[in-house]
């Protein structure tokens, strides 16, 4: 390893932007190169990187590598996983770093094989040890437990789960240097090509971006049940989720899950109405700063994960906090 040197992030730009999550791992690789006096490397791809270097750079990185081609517009497996492949053998990082997205959950098993080193998929933190090796920590057992990983093998290699991490904040006067890199990628080695993107409809806040999330269980009982939750949520500016079973019942869309097989969400607050706490939803949700766990039964294993408890009826509680919540803030 000695000659490893470097925390390189492979980061995403989305919609023409800086997606939140590279800024999130800046910030992580920031302090895991402060604490070992290294310096973070952020590796830019697309077809026109345009002020997101510049952006990289005030969100924390030294260093900014982009690589600019006409093929790299989407993410596509091969030429990413060969341009990444190509720079990262150029850098040979200590650490390397990428967001536990659509992207990284693709890009990061076929690196690590062709890189021949182990990866920690959907890390919820980061650490350097006694021993300045990285601690990665991931949940395991259907988010049951949390396990620390770490490998001799360099680079060290993670995937970063979103909001896992909070970004610094940008700082335009800070400096770095902007490298071009040219990757070789060979156009008849792209056997898959993007024909449409579909852009998922959100009414309202995203769930992924809400700071509060009003979530319903097979409890609420109906798709009826969900609008008095959709009240309160909007009553704190939130979203609604759900776990499992509202979503295959067709009361809420299936794009509001919150789980193993839905998405994961690390909100300030998330009221846990009518849901029991299986591990599979815990798994989506572990990360969220406060829970508040509604539930008529003392005995649910939510209340084992939730900051605060209501043990009642949500159909008496629900309402009777909209309404507190409607008096304290008009
Ligand atoms: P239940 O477990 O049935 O709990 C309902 C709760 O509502 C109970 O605690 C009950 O006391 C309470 N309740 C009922 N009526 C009221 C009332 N009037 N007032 C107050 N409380 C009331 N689940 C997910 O959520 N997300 C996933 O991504 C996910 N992925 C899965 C993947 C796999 C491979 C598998 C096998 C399962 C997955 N599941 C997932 C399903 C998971 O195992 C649970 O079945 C599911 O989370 C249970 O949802 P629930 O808590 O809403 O329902």
């Amino acid at each position: 390893m000695a000659d490893n040197k470097g925390i390189a992030i492979i980061g995403e730009i989305t919609e023409g932007k800086l997606s939140p999550v590279t800024a999130e791992i800046i910030g992580a690789g920031r302090s895991i190169a402060d604490s070992l006096g290294d310096e973070v490397i952020c590796v830019l791809l697309g077809d026109q990187i345009g002020d997101n270097a510049k952006t990289a750079i005030s969100y924390g990185s030294d260093k900014v590598y982009t690589i600019e081609d006409a093929v790299l517009k989407d993410y596509q497996t091969e030429p990413y996983v060969a341009a990444v492949e190509q720079v990262v053998k150029e850098l040979a990082p200590r650490v390397l770093l990428m967001g536990q997205t659509a992207i990284g959950r693709d890009l990061a098993p076929r690196l690590s094989f062709k890189l021949g080193v182990p990866v920690a998929m959907d890390c919820l933190d980061l650490k350097i040890n006694d021993d300045k090796a990285l601690e990665m920590t991931r949940s395991v057992y259907g988010g049951n437990a949390r396990a620390i990983f770490t490998s001799g093998e360099y680079p060290q290699m993670a995937t970063v789960r979103q909001k896992a991490f909070a970004p610094l904040a940008a700082d335009d006067s800070r400096k770095g240097d902007i490298v071009s890199f040219k990757a070789n990628i060979d156009p008849a080695a792209i056997k898959v090509k993007v024909i449409d993107t579909v852009k998922e409809e959100v009414e309202g806040i995203k769930l992924e971006d809400a700071e509060v999330i009003v979530a319903g269980g097979r409890g609420i009982g109906s798709a009826e049940g969900f609008k008095q939750l959709e009240d309160l949520a909007k009553q704190l500016k939130g979203a609604v989720g759900a776990s499992r079973p509202p979503c295959d019942n067709g009361w809420i869309p299936d794009t509001q899950q919150v789980g193993l097989t839905g998405k994961i969400v690390a909100p300030d607050l998330y009221i846990a109405v009518a849901i029991s706490g299986a591990s599979q939803h815990l798994s989506g949700c572990s990360g969220c700063k406060n829970i508040i766990a509604i539930n008529k039964d003392a005995e649910a294993n939510i209340f084992k994960n939730a900051r605060f408890g209501v043990v009642g009826d949500w159909k008496q509680v629900v309402p009777a906090l909209t309404e507190k919540i409607k008096e304290l803030t008009n």
